[in-house]
């Protein structure tokens, strides 16, 4: 790609934002269009693996996210009545020294707002839903719905897992539905009344599971999501409330874990990951 383009970028998300910072590097004008009014912390727990990392040192983000994350010494898979380890899969340094760069767990939105730091303000046009994509002979037209429109020399589809831009290039993909649902949360680590749930700990039932971790380098934060059946869940959504009863049935015969804190959730769903739903506690 020669340098000197002018890109509009769809969605200000990660690969957004990742994509902004590192065009600008590359000597590229960008402009991110983003649907949202405005920035939130929102999401819930998110790994950001050594790979992932190596693209965020480039970007001069290592020494944030080393001191706003968790550096967990390992996945420590358990039984979920008994609690036995049944396998303590590495991380920590030796993931580090093996791959050359460390394995970090994040709350989404703090990922996000350090990959907002790196990209100005200016460039980032808030309240920008793309609405239409048009090649012409002076470059790509990109339209919104609030009827502004502006012309790029290449466009950036970044809008996320129901993206317009890729309904508009290649036609409406239907979501495909696993039948199984994520309930998540992120709580202040003062509801676990002195639990030990590890540095990263994930609870195996016959066709569930819980996952717990911390998002902050004190363990002041904890991610909890699960993974189970709902075969008649339908929904698509990133923040829809779901029932915490409907939760503490199917975990009930979960003994090991300490999850029973839950305030609140939301349910949000991808069309194309492995869960269909993500319901949240805030
Ligand atoms: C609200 C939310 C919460 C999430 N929470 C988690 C979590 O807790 N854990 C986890 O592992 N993953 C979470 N994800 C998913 C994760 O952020 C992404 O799937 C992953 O990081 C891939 O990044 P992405 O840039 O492709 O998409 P995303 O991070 O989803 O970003 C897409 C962006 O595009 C914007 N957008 C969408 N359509 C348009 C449009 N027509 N015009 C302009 N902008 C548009 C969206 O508002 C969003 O900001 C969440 C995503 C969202 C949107």
């Amino acid at each position: 790609m020669p340098a000197g383009l002018n890109v509009a970028i769809i969605g200000a998300g990660m690969g957004g934002l990742a994509s902004a910072a590192a065009l600008r590097k590359a000597g590229h004008t960008v402009t991110v269009y983003e649907q949202a009014q405005q920035f939130t912390r929102l999401g819930a727990g998110i790994q950001i693996g050594c790979n992932a990392m190596h693209v965020l040192r480039g970007l001069g983000l290592e020494p944030h996210l080393r001191a706003e994350t968790f550096y967990p010494r390992s996945w420590n898979n358990r039984d979920w009545r008994t609690g036995e380890v049944l396998f303590d899969m590495l991380f920590g340094q030796p993931a580090e020294d093996k791959c050359g760069a460390p394995y970090l767990l994040a709350h989404r939105g703090d990922l996000h707002a350090a990959l907002a730091s790196i990209v100005p303000a200016e460039l980032v046009q808030l309240d920008h839903e793309l609405v239409g994509l048009d090649q012409t002979a002076r470059g790509v037209r990109v339209s919104f719905t609030n009827s502004r429109s502006t012309l790029a020399d290449a466009v950036v589809a970044a809008d996320g897992v129901n993206s317009v831009a890729r309904a508009i290039l290649f036609g409406e993909a239907e979501p495909h539905f696993t039948g199984r649902i994520a309930y998540r949360t992120v709580y202040p680590a003062a509801r676990l009344a002195g639990f030990d749930m590890g540095d990263c700990t994930k609870w195996w039932g016959e066709d569930r599971h819980i996952v717990m971790y911390p998002v902050k380098p004190d363990r002041s934060e904890v991610y909890f999501v699960t993974s189970q059946p709902e075969p008649g869940f339908n929904l698509e959504s990133w923040s829809t409330k779901g029932d915490v009863s409907v939760l503490r049935a199917a975990f009930e015969g979960c003994t090991s874990a300490r999850w029973s804190i839950a305030i609140r959730w939301n349910i949000g769903s991808t069309a194309t990951s492995p869960c269909r739903a993500m319901p949240a506690i805030r």
